[in-house]
């Protein structure tokens, strides 16, 4: 699995003028390109083309489109997606206690094609690393690393992130950079990450100068095209070798993000058009959506062999009513301030995307249970001073409510 440089065709171009379409946010990056998605045979037939990147200094050469699994406990859509031509794998220590990776392993060692996928596995979450010595972070990495690899069957993995990083200082973590330091000594991490949802062009800045990690998984989708500053430190990522891989691109996963989204939209137009706006910007190498059955498989997958919008797909992104309705919490703590009992909002808001909109309800409950009991859901004491606070849409009162509803 390496190879350099991209290996799709460009085959064509359309006018750069396309002010409208940028204004949209239908135009990221790469004004004018038109992505080839067919190729000829010498028999003058058509074929499919599937489009690859390779994922920064890390030579690990994958499909647009990879799978986030994450959300699912069924090792046949892991087979299924391997069968589709999905190379690349996303899963944590973290996720369903161990048996997400453990399923990941089992499928790919049935399979027998450990040599022909990328897995990336995430360890270390802010409650097992916070108050360490470093000695103690990079002992505890190790195990915890190793303990990934056992529940994977395998020696090694591709990528080892580190697991929700919120801040330039755990980016520059020296106990954390020697643990992972040794375990690629040792050939069990062949490549280095970090994950974040939250500050993350402070945590991409930080990783492009320290010069350590050589992937950082991103949230990033569409409706947050008017971030000019994560949008430039995925740039800059890219271009000094840090390999930008993209989660989140479906804003939560709302393929139904409202009731008239139905009857304007398919299912399909939803995922299709947000993946499609994540992956037109050459600088990300390829994208983990969460799907958890067949169709959205094979929604998603579609992507990777077509990066140029339909007609519906730039409607949908021009839509305002979809963005608004999608109410996805970029993870920014401008609320955080404006309550007064310091309700940690930003890690609500996670949890009720966690539940209403992806039904992981394990990994849910675990980010609610991370929240120190001072800021948490108990202490809320619906005055609504948070509920009108969030330029981006963001339902706080009503997701508010429907967690208390579920938790309290
Ligand atoms: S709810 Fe709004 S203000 Fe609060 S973190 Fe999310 S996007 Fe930012
Ligand atoms: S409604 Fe709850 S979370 Fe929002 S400001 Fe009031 S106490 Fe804080």
């Amino acid at each position: 699995m390496s190879g350099k440089g991209s290996d799709y065709t460009r085959r064509s171009f359309i006018s750069t003028a396309a002010t409208g379409l940028v204004s949209a946010g239908l135009v990221n990056f790469t004004p004018g390109k038109v992505f080839a998605q067919e190729t000829e045979t010498p028999e003058g037939t058509k074929e499919k083309k599937l489009i690859y990147r390779t994922i920064g200094r890390t030579g690990l050469k994958v499909p647009i489109v990879s799978m986030g699994v994450m959300n699912s406990n069924n090792p046949e859509i892991v087979q299924a997606s391997y069968e589709e031509g999905i190379r690349h794998f996303d899963t944590a220590a973290y996720y369903q206690f161990g048996r997400n990776e453990q399923m990941v392993g089992s499928v790919i060692n049935k399979l027998k094609v450990r040599d022909k996928v990328v897995i990336g596995t995430k360890n270390f979450i802010p409650q097992q690393r916070r108050g360490l010595t470093p000695e103690q972070s990079k002992t505890k990495l190790i195990e915890a690393c190793e303990a990934s690899l056992s529940r994977l069957g395998t020696d090694y993995v591709d990528i080892m992130y580190i697991h929700d990083v919120r801040d330039a200082e755990t980016v520059a973590d020296q106990g954390i950079i020697e643990g992972l330091k040794t375990l690629k000594q040792q050939g069990k991490v062949r490549s280095t990450g970090l994950a974040t949802h939250a500050a993350m062009a402070d945590v991409i800045n930080a990783a492009v100068s320290g010069g350590f990690y050589d992937v950082v998984l991103t949230a990033i989708n569409f409706t947050m095209a008017d971030d000019a500053g994560l949008l430039e430190a995925i740039k800059n990522a890219a271009a000094n070798g840090v390999g930008i891989v993209a989660m989140k691109a479906l804003a939560g996963g709302a393929r139904w993000p409202n009731p008239q989204s139905r009857r304007d939209y398919t299912s399909s137009t939803i995922a299709t058009a947000a993946l499609k706006w994540v992956l037109r910007n050459e600088s990300i190498s390829t994208s983990i959506p969460g799907y958890t059955n067949y169709e959205h498989m094979r929604e998603d997958f579609s992507v990777a062999y077509n990066l140029e919008y339909t007609e519906q797909e730039k409607k949908l992104l021009s839509d305002n009513n979809i963005k608004l309705s999608m109410g996805y919490c970029r993870q920014c703590n401008k609320c955080l301030a404006t309550c007064p009992d310091g309700v940690d909002v930003p890690t609500l808001m996670r949890v009720h995307m966690y539940a209403a909109q992806y039904a992981n309800f394990k990994i849910a409950r675990g980010t609610l249970d991370g929240i120190p009991a001072r800021s948490s859901i108990n202490v809320c004491r619906d005055c609504l001073e948070c509920g009108a606070q969030c330029a981006n849409t963001v339902d706080i009162a009503r997701r508010i409510d429907e967690l208390k509803a579920m938790y309290c």
